[in-house]
């Protein structure tokens, strides 16, 4: 359920109608509804009931600060992949000791920052990353509290590239070697034994695979009881899909009866992290673009738009369906089937592919879902600058990132002296 309605005909974001933030902000932009953020957080917050549980906020779906600042209102936990991540949660207000960190590539810098911020959780992905907080947390004699993702091996059923729980993978350490992690761990005198995690893939549609992951993980827990190691947490990963196109996905109370089902059957006791990213904000989001002309092609129409690949990436890099709709219904304009697509260069360069639409130079479009995964993934490609982002709240907006101008895009570019 998102809050993005047709109201006579004009599409709106709750009480705004989108063709005033097209006009008032200009085109490509996106625009975020602050009650379906809040709509989905909560969701999952309660899907839980008395199962002790923090959400940690899987902060690269979607890291405006203003975004951000609402997840830290609710008191938030986030999950983080860089030292920037962090940098942006505290900026919003966020709490470092509820961050978690996560990625395969942690530097020494990005380490002992978080060390600093004394975060409650680092999720480690190899035994050298072991190695290296133990190391960078023995500067200053501080204890750092460790998770260790392991890799269940099981099959996320969802696109290759946002596939990450199979043996296969780079991701986490293989469940079978885990064992031998954890002692490893364990013999490190600046680390402190704290969880397990894992994640197994995004955009996951159905229960399966995390149910799966939910059994292999908890048989592992097991094992590692029987050596002595005791965990004082579980953190499930992110990954619940959401409705692009004709998906069904669990509910987040589906997901979550599932969860404490597997739990209590193993009689594990064990409080929950679970870090959503997606499922809290794809559909939270729209990004509104204007037909620039009509093309007639031999094969096919197109409408080209003044967004583009590098503003919204994922039909162009996972071949992503993402609805279109127009923001004003009553256009004149006959309905065609049209490819939209923007100006970069690139025959990838498309929003959407063969969409029946009324549309005639000057509408303005809006694609769906595209509060994950969009901004977040946005680049400089043709030396076109970063659309803004606007908050909706009400019948108020809030303009969350300006346009960048092309002076904020050369910054800390330089012309050698050629003479
Ligand atoms: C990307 C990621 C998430 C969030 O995934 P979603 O599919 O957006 O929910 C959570 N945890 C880790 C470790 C991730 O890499």
């Amino acid at each position: 359920m998102d809050h993005f309605q047709y109201r006579e005909g004009a599409y709106y974001a709750e009480d705004v109608p989108l063709s005033t933030i097209a006009k008032d902000v200009g085109t490509p932009c996106y625009v975020y509804s602050r009650a379906t953020l809040e709509r989905h957080w909560k969701a999952f917050d309660q899907a839980f009931g008395d199962w002790p549980h923090t959400i940690y906020y899987a902060v690269k779906s979607n890291s405006n600060l203003g975004v951000l600042g609402l997840f830290a209102h609710l008191d938030s936990g986030f999950d983080i992949v860089s030292s920037g991540e962090l940098k942006r949660v505290i900026q919003a207000g966020g709490r470092p000791d509820k961050v978690v960190f996560s990625g395969v590539g942690k530097t020494v810098a990005e380490i002992r920052y978080a060390i600093e911020q004394e975060i409650r959780c680092f999720n480690v992905e190899s035994l050298q990353e072991l190695d290296r907080i133990n190391s960078v947390a023995s500067e200053t004699d501080a204890i750092v509290s460790i998770a260790i993702r392991v890799n269940p091996d099981v099959d996320a059923q969802t696109h290759p590239y946002i596939s990450t729980g199979l043996k296969e993978n780079k991701f986490g350490i293989p469940i079978a070697d885990a064992v031998q992690a954890y002692r490893h761990a364990e013999n490190l005198p600046h680390l402190h034994v704290s969880g397990v995690t894992c994640h197994i893939g995004s955009q996951l549609t159905s229960l399966e695979p995390f149910e799966d992951c939910f059994y292999r993980v908890l048989s592992f827990i097991d094992e590692l009881k029987t050596e002595g190691i005791e965990l004082d947490h579980l953190d499930v990963g992110g990954g619940l899909g959401v409705t692009y196109k004709d998906e069904s996905p669990p509910h987040p109370t589906e997901y979550t009866t599932k969860l404490i089902e597997c739990l209590k059957s193993h009689g594990c006791e064990l409080p929950v992290m679970i870090e959503p990213g997606r499922v809290i904000t794809a559909n939270a989001g729209v990004f509104l673009t204007e037909v620039q002309y009509i093309k007639d092609g031999d094969e096919r129409n197109f409408a080209v738009v003044d967004g583009a690949m590098n503003d919204l990436l994922r039909p162009a890099l996972y071949q992503a369906w993402q609805e279109i709709l127009p923001v004003n219904l009553l256009s004149a304009s006959a309905e065609r089937v049209y490819d939209i697509v923007g100006p970069v260069c690139e025959s990838a360069d498309f929003l959407g592919k063969q969409r029946t639409l009324k549309v005639e130079a000057g509408d303005v479009l809006a694609v769906r879902s595209a509060g994950a995964y969009g901004h977040v993934m946005s680049s400089n490609y043709n030396s076109r600058p970063r659309p803004p982002e606007v908050l909706v709240d009400g019948d108020r907006y809030y303009i969350v990132r300006e346009r960048e101008s092309f002076e904020q895009m050369i910054r800390g570019e330089f012309i050698p002296d050629f003479s």
